[in-house]
């Protein structure tokens, strides 16, 4: 049966103006057409289901480009899950993205997880055993021996062996490559030092690209992304400016680097945020150890440097698409719309935070022929949120309705 579904005012990700009086008619899992709602010709007994929602905003359904479906999100480190098993990692994954789905998340990335439960959690989302968006997996991140994630299961060295692990995961099914192309949280790893060569970062993202897949590098410094730029990868993950010292030093000359070349970015804001949050309520309840003192400090210290560089890349005109790296540390999944809150924080206009959250990852993904936006033909991945997140962004906390193919999930 057809739907019609209609809000006071209407987002369609493609970046004009909020407009309103606008209906959307999704037919058969598809949005059929959008039109202003005096032209609905809706004939006289006609059996069309219609969803109202008065003081509502109807936008895309968000997309988030970076997240950890294995991950409890409890503050248990990567190498505390090790002992877990595949069995319970997968079944934590299975209830994070029902959690995503109904907080407005219709498409999501998993960009590291164990061995092949990223690719078994894909297939039983299709398959309908679970409740969840639309998923990208990138199966396990290649990474160097010890380096970050090793854990994952993809430690691959040396031109010859990124090959190989660049097309073994292709064969299991990985719908982008994601490569730790620097060090990160993972103890046996350095954040502040590029983990792998040139001519294997190279081999990657040619490997990756022969098969009209995207390539993706974490960085977690500067020399890491200038590597990066030169080997020729799509997206860049967490982007921080830090010279080998450790220290936060934004570089100008690379992030126009980034701009010239189109290469996202995902910065990951919130996910620091989500730590001070933590810790601010446990002092406000029962009290701080100094210890947390100094990691709240810390904490505070990062984010603001965070949102600082992001500032600049802003300024420096490089595209952002949004990925809250949720399951990781304390950032638990359904609060995408924290990170999308933070980058408006660092300088996006709330519009321009809803299409970071939307139309740009599904440029980045290069599923915007299906996603993203809200127009004809394309899948009825709605959200629809109480109040203007143009006006106020955190109405994207505010869930009227989520409708993923057509249908109402929540
Ligand atoms: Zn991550």
């Amino acid at each position: 049966m057809e739907k019609i579904i209609q809000a006071d005012r209407f987002i369609d990700g493609r970046g004009g103006p909020v407009a309103e009086n606008i209906a959307v008619v999704v037919s058969g899992g598809r949005i059929k057409e959008v039109v202003p709602k005096e032209r609905l010709n809706i004939p006289e007994g006609d059996a069309r289901e219609i969803h109202e929602f008065p003081g509502a905003t109807l936008l895309p359904g968000l997309i988030d480009c970076h997240t950890h479906t294995n991950m409890p999100a409890n503050g248990r480190r990567g190498e505390d899950v090790i002992p877990d098993g595949d069995d319970i990692r997968l079944l934590r994954s299975a209830h994070n993205v029902r959690v995503a789905l109904r907080s407005g998340v219709t498409t999501m990335c998993d960009n590291g997880a164990w061995n092949l439960t990223a690719f078994s959690l894909k297939e039983g989302i299709q398959e309908g055993l679970v409740e969840g968006p639309d998923l990208l997996a990138c199966g396990r991140p290649i990474t160097t021996t010890g380096g970050h994630c090793w854990f994952m299961g993809s430690e691959a060295d040396g031109v010859d062996g990124v090959r190989m692990a660049t097309r073994q995961l292709i064969k299991e099914g990985a719908d982008f490559i994601k490569v730790m192309a620097t060090g990160g949280s993972t103890l046996t790893s350095n954040p502040y030092r590029p983990a792998y060569t040139i001519d294997e970062l190279r081999t990657i993202a040619n490997e990756t690209h022969r098969r009209d897949k995207v390539v993706a590098a974490h960085c977690r410094c500067t020399h890491g992304m200038s590597n990066v730029l030169e080997s020729g990868f799509d997206i860049i993950i967490h982007g921080f400016f830090a010279d080998e010292d450790g220290v936060r030093r934004f570089n100008p000359r690379v992030a126009e680097q980034i701009a010239k070349q189109g290469v996202w970015v995902n910065p990951t804001l919130h996910i620091g945020r989500s730590r001070i949050w933590q810790l601010w309520e446990k002092r406000d309840t029962e009290g701080l150890t100094e210890d947390e003192v100094d990691i709240l400090a810390r904490a505070e210290e990062g984010y603001r440097t965070g949102l600082n560089e992001c500032g600049q890349l802003i300024e420096s005109g490089v595209k952002l698409a949004a990925g809250s790296d949720c399951g990781w540390g304390v950032y638990p999944f359904g609060q995408f719309a924290h990170e999308i809150g933070a980058m408006v924080e660092a300088g996006l206009t709330p519009m321009e935070g809803i299409l970071s959250g939307t139309r740009n990852c599904a440029e980045a993904l290069r599923i915007i022929d299906r996603v993203g936006t809200v127009e004809a033909g394309k899948d009825a991945d709605l959200l629809v949120v109480e109040g203007n997140p143009d006006e106020d962004i955190t109405a994207l906390t505010r869930v009227a309705a989520v409708f993923k193919a057509g249908r109402l999930v929540r």
